[in-house]
């Protein structure tokens, strides 16, 4: 059990390090100076903001704009900076695609009067953060939470919150900006790259692939997707992804159920050509989990 944990806490530092690696150029300059962020629009109201952790979503509506995600903490002026480059609305709500500290981190800068939306497994992994324990900071907690599916505002600026089981956590909300065909995939998809699988939050190798499954298949009327760490791509770079999971996951689910060592799991698969170029960092840690999960410790 100590070791699993000390796995994932590894694993974490890692993707937090790869997360931060695109900027670093920005934080070398300015040292010493405030968080700054960039913002890129997406449609005519829906803008990415990138930098300090997760991409961040800003949809602007009749009312006010609702974010999704907020990067880590002390990022929240940074995001509100941006905010501001577009529009003077007030911020009226925060949707968290799942609970980690790059992508709840800054829900505490906003007012207690921001509404809060999380799934409920995120919303309960979010109470067990050190960060949201002092009292201060609780009100950036979850105000609303939903199991399987629940669509916040109406009309033409219905936003679709869907859950389709385990994946990089047990709470991986995919957030659809319905009128727009945009999704933010959170870190369920968060790039090119191998996932985390966090255990530790309810994360699974073994579902992965099926949960990403059942999210291309219910979800429908998407053109675009706001990875958690990428650039904005088209819908078929997140089915695709769904592919690489599937034989990914596959090929060591099926190395494992041989008897191969985890080392030869890893090494015999050979990833298709069109995902050459995606990050396998998290090769050995990724094996590890699934061998774990299918109760082969080797
Ligand atoms: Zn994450």
């Amino acid at each position: 059990m100590r070791r699993a944990r000390v796995v994932g806490i590894v694993t974490i530092a890692g993707a937090l390090a790869i997360a931060a690696a695109p900027f670093a150029a920005d934080q070398a300059a300015a040292p010493a100076g405030p968080n700054v962020a960039q913002i890129e629009k997406v449609k005519d109201n829906l803008f990415v903001i990138t930098g300090g952790g997760g991409n961040t979503a800003a949809f602007i509506t009749g009312n006010g704009v609702v974010l999704v995600d907020t990067k880590l903490a002390n990022w929240g002026q940074a995001i509100l900076d941006k905010v501001r480059t577009v529009t003077d609305k007030p911020i009226t709500h925060i949707i968290n695609t799942h609970t980690h500290g790059d992508h709840v981190g800054s829900n505490e800068f906003f007012p207690a009067s921001v509404e809060i939306v999380a799934q409920e497994n995120t919303a309960a992994n979010m109470k067990r953060m050190e960060a949201f324990k002092d009292p201060a900071k609780a009100h950036g907690l979850a105000d609303r939470t939903f199991a399987d599916k629940m669509t916040v505002l109406s009309g033409k600026e219905a936003i679709d919150l869907y859950y389709f089981g385990r994946a990089h956590t047990n709470g991986d909300t995919f957030i659809v900006f319905r009128d727009l065909r945009v999704m933010h995939s959170g870190d369920a998809f968060s790039g090119p790259t191998m996932p985390i699988m966090d255990v530790n939050n309810g994360g699974s190798g073994v579902a992965y692939p099926e949960t990403l499954a059942k999210a291309a298949a219910g979800i429908t009327g998407v053109d675009m997707v706001i990875p958690g760490h990428a650039p904005v791509t088209r819908w078929q770079a997140f089915l695709d992804y769904g592919e690489f999971m599937r034989s990914w996951v596959g090929s060591i689910s099926a190395a494992a159920k041989a008897g191969k060592a985890p080392e030869q799991a890893a090494a015999e698969f050979v990833p298709a050509e069109k995902f050459k170029g995606y990050n396998t960092t998290r090769a050995k840690a990724n094996v590890e989990t699934i061998y774990k999960e299918l109760g082969r410790q080797d």
